[in-house]
């Protein structure tokens, strides 16, 4: 298990707007589960960007917090096509020039987990992980 530190609102947008994107600066080898972690910075502009709205993008929703893990996905692929000038078929999260980290599998939070990321990928402690497995469990159980 790994943990990708994003600003919000675009951790929102993974966790509850089927953002399956992430554009990132670096390449990574890294294939599995992922922690997803909103940073302590706010990407103010963005909030108003028509993207981020038409995913409900919500300032009172308790997964808009900064500095907590809000969700669980799956990094499955690493397209880095647009870096070297080609073209690709991300679709409209992609930003052209990034690596585009694509997440699968995303599994919102019912509660945030406050705590410290790091710029990046993150190795997790073994007891937030821990805990956000024991959320997603119970919030499974509650549904079936
Ligand atoms: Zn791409």
């Amino acid at each position: 298990m790994q943990a990708m530190s994003v600003q919000q609102p675009w951790a929102f947008a993974i966790a509850r707007g089927g953002k399956t994107v992430s554009n990132q600066d670096v390449p990574t080898a890294y294939r599995g589960p992922l922690l997803i972690h909103a940073s302590m910075r706010v990407d103010l502009k963005a909030c108003d960007s028509p993207l981020v709205q038409a995913a409900g993008w919500d300032p009172r929703d308790p997964l808009a917090t900064i500095g907590a893990v809000i969700a669980v996905a799956d990094l499955e692929d690493v397209c880095s096509a647009t870096v070297h000038g080609g073209s690709c078929d991300c679709g409209p999260w992609a930003d052209p020039g990034s690596h585009h980290w694509h997440l699968g599998g995303v599994r919102a939070l019912p509660r945030p987990i406050v705590t410290v990321g790091h710029p990046g990928l993150w190795q997790p402690k073994p007891s937030l992980v821990a805990e956000a497995t024991a959320m997603l469990a119970t919030a499974l159980n509650n549904v079936t």
